[in-house]
C-alpha cells in the first residue's frame, strides 16, 4: 500500500516540511493572520508575516507557537493543515504519516496537544521526536555512536542544549528564549539610548544585517527608521554593530549560562569527547555573527556552526522518516 510520509519542523518562527525523495519542499514563517469579527483565517506563512505590525484593529497576526509550544491550539491546527495541504497537492486524499520535532523540555499535556493538532490537521499517524536529536541527525552527527555529542539549537522562541550519546539524550536544558528576545533587546536598547521606537520586524532586520555576538574590528553601520518618542514623529538614526553586540549580550549570557550548566551535568567520559570534537550550533539564532567564537571563548569548548543550520531539524525528520525502525529509540511517542 502506498503510504505518504512527511517530516515537519513546526518552529516558533519558521515551519519547514520535508518530503522523502524531494527534500525540503516548504519553508514559511509560523504566522497566521485572523480576521477578528468573522473569526476567519486570512493568511498563513509569508503572507501573514508581512502583515506583522501593519494591521488595522480588525485583523490580528498570531504566532501561535511563540514560546515553543502550542499557545493557541485552534490557530496552530489551522496552520498545520495549511502546510500539509500545500505540500500534498494531488495526493491530498491520502493521509500522511508524519514525523515532527518538539522541544525536549515539553510536558505531556503539551505533547498531547501537538498530537491532537496534527491528527485534526489530517495526519494518519504522528511520531514525535525531540528537536535536539533531530537537529543532531540533520547536522550529520552520528548520534548512535557511544561517543558524546553536544548540540545547541537556537531558534526564535526557544534554545535547546543537549548532550547525546547512543541515540539518546544524556543531559539537556531547554530555554524559552532565543532570537525573538534578541530582537526585543535590540528595540529596548534603541528606545533607551535614542528614545526611538522601532517595530519587531525592524529590530529583527537590524539583528540580521549588523548584529554580532562580539564587537568586530570593522564596525558595521545601519540607518534605521522609527518613531521619536519625545515628539512622536518619524526619525532616522544610525546604529552600529558594536552597539548591537552590547544590546544582545544579556540574552547571549543566559544561553551561555545554560550551556555551562549542561556541560557541568555531563558525565566525565562524554565531556572528554565534547572537548575533542566541540559542540555544534544549529537553528536560525546561530546565524548571529561571531556567536560560535563567543560561546567558545566563554566555555573553553570549541564550537562550530552546522551546515545549513536552519534546516537541521527538518532534515533530521527526513532521515528518521526513511529509517523509522532504526530510530525507534529516539522517538518519544506515536499515535
Ligand atoms: P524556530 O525553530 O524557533 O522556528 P529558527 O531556527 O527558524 O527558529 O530561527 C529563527 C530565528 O533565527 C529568528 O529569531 C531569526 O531572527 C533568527 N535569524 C535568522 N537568520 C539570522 C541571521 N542571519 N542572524 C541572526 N539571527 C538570524
Ligand atoms: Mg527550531
Amino acid at each position: 500500500m502506498l503510504i505518504r510520509k512527511i517530516g515537519i519542523d513546526l518552529g516558533t518562527c519558521n515551519s519547514l516540511v520535508f518530503v522523502p525523495g524531494k527534500g525540503v519542499v516548504l519553508r514559511e514563517p509560523s504566522v497566521v493572520a485572523v480576521a477578528l469579527e468573522e473569526n476567519r483565517i486570512l493568511a498563513v506563512g509569508e503572507e501573514a508575516k508581512e502583515m506583522t505590525g501593519r494591521t488595522p484593529d480588525t485583523i490580528r497576526v498570531h504566532r501561535p507557537l511563540r514560546d515553543g509550544v502550542i499557545a493557541d491550539f485552534r490557530v496552530t491546527q489551522a496552520m498545520l493543515k495549511y502546510f500539509i495541504d500545500k505540500v500534498s497537492g494531488f495526493w491530498r486524499f491520502l493521509k500522511p504519516e508524519i514525523v515532527m520535532g518538539v522541544p525536549a523540555g515539553i510536558t505531556s499535556t503539551e505533547r498531547r496537544a501537538v498530537i491532537e493538532a496534527a491528527l485534526n490537521a489530517g495526519a494518519r499517524q504522528i511520531y514525535l521526536a525531540k528537536e535536539p536529536i533531530l537537529a543532531a541527525i540533520g547536522a550529520d552527527i552520528p548520534i548512535n555512536s557511544s561517543s558524546g555529542n553536544m548540540i545547541v539549537d537556537i531558534g526564535g522562541g526557544t534554545s535547546e542544549i543537549a548532550v547525546i550519546s547512543l541515540g539518546g539524550i544524556v543531559s539537556c536544558h531547554s530555554l524559552r528564549i532565543g532570537g525573538d528576545e534578541m530582537d526585543l533587546a535590540i528595540s529596548d536598547y534603541i528606545k533607551r539610548k535614542y528614545n526611538l521606537a522601532v517595530g519587531e520586524q525592524t529590530a529583527e532586520d537590524i539583528k540580521i544585517k549588523i548584529g554580532t555576538a562580539l564587537p568586530e574590528k570593522e564596525e558595521r553601520k545601519l540607518e534605521i527608521r522609527g518613531r521619536d518618542l519625545a515628539v512622536g514623529l518619524p526619525k532616522t538614526i544610525r546604529v552600529s554593530s558594536s552597539e548591537m553586540a552590547e544590546a544582545t549580550s544579556d540574552i547571549l549570557a543566559e544561553i551561555i549560562q545554560a550551556i555551562k550548566t549542561v556541560l557541568r551535568e555531563t558525565p566525565a567520559e562524554l565531556s572528554a569527547d565534547i572537548i575533542d570534537k566541540g559542540m555544534i550550533l544549529s537553528g536560525g539564532g546561530s546565524l548571529l555573527r561571531n556567536i560560535a567564537e563567543k560561546i567558545s571563548q566563554e566555555t573553553g569548548v570549541p564550537c562550530f556552526l552546522a551546515e545549513e543550520s536552519m534546516l537541521c531539524v527538518v532534515k533530521g525528520t527526513g532521515v528518521v522518516l526513511e529509517n523509522l525502525e532504526a530510530y525507534k529509540k529516539s522517538i518519544m511517542s506515536k499515535k
